[in-house]
């Protein structure tokens, strides 16, 4: 990467992010289902030290959910079914990169889950910032990395745009309003339902004044019962309820940002870039032959996905800033 820095070919202005699986070394003949699964006391050192680095939440502790099968020969590879096909042991290879001429800036293992993925954006963001100074003004992604969470960190905390897919369950397919169907309106702290009536937190004054937070982190913005009572779309709002709730995540905002910026010329030319990530996942698969690990263990994994991103980046090298010797030999 410092190569590739000193030969201005890390731009710093977008990065992308994005994971892909790689098959472990191990066997579903010699798995044991998740549930029946346990460590036995005199398990093999490497094998503890690989479940130690399970409890890393950036490796993947963050799912309590235990997987179908694990494979005794390598316990911290996640059985995954996420190809749609066959289900089989993964580790995920996650690749940051500069869009500018895809030179792969950090990469990291982890456990094939979603919330491990997440996590590793964020450590090689960090790491990445900490180690060579770089921080990009956007972070393409898809929309595995559009939580409301994950916004919010890049939004308040890295001060980095979001050119991602906002991660959105709030759509309704039954044919009654969905929340995008009603109009936020910070200054007030309201929303404006397609009947042009106000939903609130709350309707009266507390004496002891309420945080208005639900237990799951969001607020609830109410219709008063009046204004529903005689609204005459109320059969495309809220058929079975007294009144409409539209439920507002801690995090909207940060939503809103990516909502917004998604809307953009931008955001269309900063998703053709991100697919050079993907291409660089097609290149390890393909040409590299990258379909199967050789080493064990998140260290195993570790070691090789550091060494096929290493050696993609010295081909980019070579490819765009190629340095001939006096003998015609190309060098990097
Ligand atoms: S039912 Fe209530 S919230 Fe829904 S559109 Fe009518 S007034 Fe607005």
């Amino acid at each position: 990467v410092e190569r590739c820095l000193a030969q201005g070919l890390v731009g710093a202005e977008g990065f992308a992010v994005d994971a892909s699986l790689i098959a472990a070394d191990a066997n579903k003949q010699r798995s044991v289902p998740g549930a029946e699964w346990e460590i036995k006391d005199d398990a093999r050192r490497s094998v503890q030290e690989d479940l130690a680095v399970l409890d890393d939440a950036a490796f993947g502790a963050a799912s309590p959910v235990t997987p179908k099968f694990i494979s005794p020969s390598d316990p911290a590879a996640q059985w995954t079914g996420a190809h749609k096909g066959h289900a089989f042991f993964a580790y995920a290879t996650n690749y940051l990169i500069d869009t500018d001429h895809g030179v792969i800036v950090d990469v990291e293992a982890t456990r094939a889950i979603r919330q491990a993925e997440v996590g590793a954006s964020r450590t090689m963001i960090d790491r990445t910032e900490n180690r060579f100074g770089l921080k990009p003004d956007y972070l393409a992604a898809d929309s595995a990395y559009g939580s409301a969470d994950n916004l919010a960190w890049l939004v308040k905390e890295k001060d980095i745009a979001p050119h991602i897919p906002v991660f959105d369950k709030s759509n309704r397919t039954d044919g009654t309003f969905s929340r995008s169907d009603f109009t936020w309106e910070a200054e007030n702290d309201r929303y404006i339902c397609p009947a042009g009536k106000e939903l609130k937190q709350f309707h009266r004054t507390y004496a002891t004044p309420r945080s208005g937070i639900t237990s799951d982190g969001r607020r609830l913005y109410r219709a008063s019962k009046k204004d529903c009572d005689g609204c005459e779309i109320k059969q495309r709002c809220c058929p079975n309820a007294v009144a409409r709730k539209v439920p507002r995540d801690l995090n909207e905002d940060a939503r809103d940002v990516a909502r917004a910026i998604a809307a953009t010329p931008e955001y269309e030319q900063s998703r053709h870039r991100r697919k050079k990530v993907e291409m660089l996942f097609a290149h390890l698969k393909r040409i590299l032959r990258m379909a199967r690990l050789r080493l064990r263990g998140p260290c195993g994994a570790r070691d090789e996905f550091l060494l096929a991103a290493t050696a993609q980046n010295l081909r980019r090298l070579a490819k765009l800033r190629p340095q001939r010797s006096p003998h015609g030999i190309i060098a990097v």
